[in-house]
């Protein structure tokens, strides 16, 4: 075999970060992607409740170039963007409210999902939508001193390191610092409780 063929240098070996473990959970659904993928996305209208497991910069690509709207006649767009104005609970089909009984059993916000589409229904026609987090999941990064989502290796890295350094023995007793030890303690629980870390 002749190993500086550039046959070869086509053949990618999946990425295998050195500093996660063999690591527990699904794989990310992203075509040759090889890392744990924790972040669940939603298929699609039509398939509520149906998800895809993605890693972190894959479910942003994901989110990126999603599409709630496709398949959808411009009708039915212009009804949904009128909706959601006044809210879809009370006209949303059975379908979409078992996509949401899912999430709710699953811990996480429903209504952050609603809020998230009725951005994307009212946002369509503006700039990219990006990938929008709950204010209370964007607010416990903030308090692990992250401008923006990480990864879950990253997010926990950090948190050990805070509670280390704000931890009341590591400070000669100044509790001082208790409030702020608690606050990132609450933080990293959040995340945790929607499966961010
Ligand atoms: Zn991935």
């Amino acid at each position: 075999m002749d190993l500086n063929s550039p046959f070869f240098d086509r053949i990618r070996v999946k990425p295998e970060p050195a500093e996660q473990s063999p690591a527990e959970g699904p794989r990310c659904d992203h075509p040759g992607c090889g890392q744990i993928g924790l972040h669940r996305a939603p298929m699609g209208r039509l398939r509520e409740g149906q998800y895809f497991c993605f890693c972190l910069d894959h479910v942003r690509e994901y989110n990126q170039s999603y599409n709630y709207f496709k398949g959808m006649s411009d009708d039915d767009v212009m009804r949904y963007q009128r909706e959601a104005v006044v809210g879809h609970r009370p006209t949303w089909s059975m379908g979409v409210n078992r996509g949401a009984k899912a999430f709710r059993e699953d811990g996480v916000d429903p209504d952050a999902l609603f809020r998230d589409f009725g951005q994307r229904a009212r946002g369509r026609r503006a700039e990219p939508v990006k990938p929008s987090h709950p204010v209370a999941t964007m607010k416990a990064f903030h308090a692990l001193g992250f401008d923006e989502p990480v990864d879950p290796a990253t997010a926990k890295a950090r948190y050990k390191e805070l509670v280390k350094r704000l931890h009341p023995d590591a400070n000669a007793g100044d509790r001082s610092r208790e409030d702020k030890l608690r606050e990132i303690i609450q933080a990293y629980n959040h995340l945790k409780a929607a499966r961010l870390v």
